[in-house]
């Protein structure tokens, strides 16, 4: 059954963002569709690290058979401890044509993925979404799902009412300062809160599931807890309770561990221990969230090897 889930006209507009680029709040301006590259390094064409099914996702987004999802490459972030650093600081991966990305994506629907996931669109959306309507024209069904940094542009957003199924923003800072320091944006806070609530307008608060517990639909926003930086995460969740919802399902991740460049460093140098992130999850309780992702704690590298031939080593033994 094909789906049009986006008119010519509609994607015009998109890559218009392009000739001035607007597609996140860095606004740097560039001329993409001519060559120019702006903070994330890209041009208009479309670098795609890796596809492959994933099992490390949230349990309604892994499933059983994995989220079909997609790294593309680089980032409109590039937060200085990332986890993904090997492919989002910098470019690297393989240029594609629409219609080879649209291959990839519909070959994840072909071993049994449970949707269709995007991680870090944000920088390359118009060009994902010309692939996207090529699987949709030769019969792709899946729920499209939006796995993205929290910095984003309310007005794109606004444009992706109807193509998104299931929005995964992460919710990174609560307060300028940690975000000046780490991302070098301050205005993290503001454009998260903007484009979270338009998401919520368009799929949320809630996560609809199927019979078998898969979303379908809706929402989860994703929190990092930092070592030695618990009062950045509990101004988070003050953040998404008083201008948000407390029923958008929060997902609290454990996960952090430090990349090369963050080993030495005083706090980020290492895991977050059980206390820090008890102490997190207590104060969502507190404060009355409804639905709520944990992870177990523990000193596992953590760091994905984009390199291997399966980066996601750990998921093989269960997610942490
Ligand atoms: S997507 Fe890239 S070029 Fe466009 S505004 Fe953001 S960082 Fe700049």
């Amino acid at each position: 059954m094909n789906q049009v889930r986006i008119t010519g006209n509609e994607r015009d507009d998109l890559r218009k963002a392009l000739l001035s680029c607007r597609l996140c709040p860095r606004q740097c301006g560039v001329n993409r569709a001519a060559g120019e590259k702006g903070i994330c390094g890209l041009d208009d064409g479309i670098i795609l690290a890796r596809a492959l099914p994933h099992h490390g996702e949230e349990p309604p987004i892994s499933g059983t058979r994995g989220a079909g999802t997609l790294f593309l490459s680089s980032c409109n972030l590039r937060c200085r401890f990332c986890q993904n650093h090997q492919i989002s600081h910098g470019v690297h991966g393989k240029t594609l044509t629409p219609l080879e990305l649209a291959r990839h994506i519909l070959a994840l629907e072909n071993q049994g993925c449970h949707n269709i996931e995007a991680v870090t669109p944000t920088p390359q959306l118009p060009q994902l979404i010309d692939s996207l309507q090529l699987a949709w024209d030769a019969g792709l069904t899946l729920p499209f799902v939006y796995n993205c940094g929290g910095y984003e542009n309310p007005g794109i957003i606004r444009m992706l009412d109807g193509l998104v199924d299931i929005y995964l923003p992460d919710f990174k800072y609560g307060n300028e300062e940690n975000a000046h320091e780490w991302s070098g944006v301050r205005d993290y806070p503001r454009f998260a809160l903007e484009s979270i609530r338009e998401m919520m307008n368009q799929v949320g608060p809630d996560l609809e599931l199927d019979d078998g517990g898969i979303a379908t639909r809706g929402m989860i926003i994703r929190h990092l807890i930092l070592p030695g930086h618990i009062e950045n995460s509990i101004q988070v969740l003050s953040l998404i309770r008083d201008h948000l919802s407390r029923g958008i399902p929060l997902s609290l991740m454990s996960q952090y561990t430090p990349s090369p460049a963050m080993k030495d460093h005083p706090s980020l140098g290492r895991r977050v221990t059980r206390e820090e992130y008890e102490n997190v999850v207590n104060r969502a309780l507190d404060m009355r969230f409804e639905q709520l992702f944990v992870q177990e704690v523990d000193d596992r590298n953590l760091c994905p090897d984009f390199s291997a031939e399966a980066p996601f080593q750990w998921t093989q033994e269960g997610p942490p």
